[in-house]
């Protein structure tokens, strides 16, 4: 009998790991990494609850951490089959999991000086970029719509998700003694608004829906209304001469902004004459969306093409990459003016961190966080309104004005969810319900029963049969 375990992304938003088993074959759905509290993050190190050897397969939705991240571990631990993924995911993902080596081995080795000198035993990095390069040989890139079969009895086929560049929703066929089960994984799914993606696309039939649900107990703030803002706040920075830093994630909120930057620009409304990406890893990540133009909405990329633009970078014509160190310490001496747009996105680490010791206590300047901020984090202390922060071994008042822009979500708010579920045929699937907080997962559950559905939500390590 096939049968389908959680094993990551049951009780929080991060960890993503679901196996897929028939009597023959046995397939991972997601590898990702958990984020955020230190207990948490503690998980990663721990054995996975199954032998990585015994996988005939592998897929990944998309190339955020939290799907993705422990996939050099995976190969490490013994996993030597075929990762599928979209061909873009692919590319994001080299860039993501080599960031992620190199900032967790340089994390374990300063944690070792510290542990050497107090006689602690030594520790070992989760992964390091050997791991990476090693996992790499084992992806193969596959694209949207169409169906292949990755391991015995067992077809895969990618649909749009519209979340980042490359993220998919998951059809899985599973066969297994004569019968066909067909389920669906959400992925993360997108929010219908967000630039440049396409909409989420529209699966109407499966026996089984695993649903995530992020933002289960809500709706985002309209997107119009985050624009005008936006705006206004851009366009009351350039009357006053002053900064504007935005923290942000490198792949998928950057391109956004940059995007909803060209569009203020083309019409004439951007006052500002500098935007500052001073961020590699965005920089990287720029480069790869510019190689899936062909992939963008169609109203998006009209947009772009109307202006004759070929790149955000001919589309907001007023943008500078920042890569080097000391490209980056230049951007000091700009006192007014500028966008300054830099990782990472929770504060937590990065260059923003830098351009906060330079800009925070200075009167007049402005901080736009336009993503999630988990508890515990700088950004999180940001809008909550600190009157210091704890910057590179000084305390840094915060003097600057800090907005908060709630619309740029990726992720599909409760009624997109509920919606995209209820496209669903009469012969209605299970449904269960992953990847969000108890209370969003309960909430998401109570609107959907409205419409008829009993969505279930499984435990850690619970199995249910297809
Ligand atoms: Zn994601």
């Amino acid at each position: 009998m096939a049968t389908l375990t959680f094993f990551g992304a049951v009780e929080g938003v991060t960890g993503s790991c679901y196996l897929i088993r028939t009597d023959s074959v046995q397939v991972l759905l997601e590898c990702g990494l958990y984020q955020g509290r230190a207990e948490e993050v503690r998980q990663n190190a721990q054995p996975f609850p199954f032998d990585p050897e015994e996988l005939d397969a592998v897929i990944l939705s998309h190339a955020h951490l939290d799907h993705s991240g422990r996939l050099p571990k995976l190969v490490s631990d013994g996993y030597r089959g075929k990762v599928y993924t979209t061909r873009a995911t692919l590319e994001l993902l080299e860039i993501m999991l080599k960031d992620a080596a190199f900032l967790n081995e340089r994390d374990i080795e300063w944690q070792n000086r510290r542990r050497a000198r107090s006689g602690k035993p030594l520790l070992e990095p989760l992964y390091t970029l050997e791991d990476v390069e090693n996992a790499f040989a084992q992806c193969e890139g596959v694209t949207y719509d169409r169906r292949i079969t990755v391991a015995g009895g067992i077809e895969l086929c990618f649909r749009e998700a519209g979340h980042i560049l490359g993220s998919a929703l998951v059809e899985l066929y599973v066969s297994d003694k004569g019968v066909t089960r067909k389920l669906v994984f959400s992925g993360d799914l997108g929010n219908d608004c967000a630039a440049l993606l396409r909409d989420p696309e529209i699966i109407n039939e499966a026996d089984l829906v695993m649903l995530e649900s992020t933002y289960g107990d809500h709706d985002h703030r309209s997107h119009k209304q985050t624009l005008d803002e936006l705006h206004d706040i851009l366009s009351g920075a350039a009357d006053e001469g002053t900064n504007v830093l935005i923290p942000s994630f490198a792949v998928g909120r950057t391109q956004e902004l940059l995007f909803r930057l060209g569009e203020f620009y083309q019409a004439g409304e951007l006052k500002q004459q500098l935007v500052m990406l001073d961020s590699p890893m965005a920089i990287a990540a720029t480069e790869v969306y510019h190689r899936y133009l062909h992939v963008f909405n169609q109203e998006d990329a009209q947009q772009m093409a109307e202006s004759r633009a070929t790149t955000l970078h001919s589309f907001l014509p007023i943008l500078r990459y920042s890569r080097t160190a000391e490209e980056s310490i230049a951007i000091n001496r700009i006192k007014g003016g500028a966008i300054i747009i830099a990782g990472s996105g929770m504060c937590d680490g990065g260059r923003i961190r830098h351009h906060f010791k330079h800009n925070l206590w200075r009167k007049g300047t402005h901080v736009i966080i336009v993503g999630y901020q988990a508890y515990g984090t700088p950004g999180r202390a940001l809008i909550d309104g600190a009157k210091t922060l704890h910057l590179f071994g000084e305390e840094v008042v915060v003097k600057a004005n800090v907005h908060t822009l709630g619309g740029f979500s990726a992720h599909a708010g409760q009624s997109q969810l509920r919606e995209w579920l209820n496209n669903f045929s009469a012969a209605a699937p299970r449904v269960f319900l992953v990847h969000g907080e108890e209370e969003k997962k309960q909430a998401l559950r109570s609107v959907l029963a409205k419409d008829g559905w009993q969505a279930q939500i499984p435990g850690m390590g619970e199995t249910v049969s297809l």
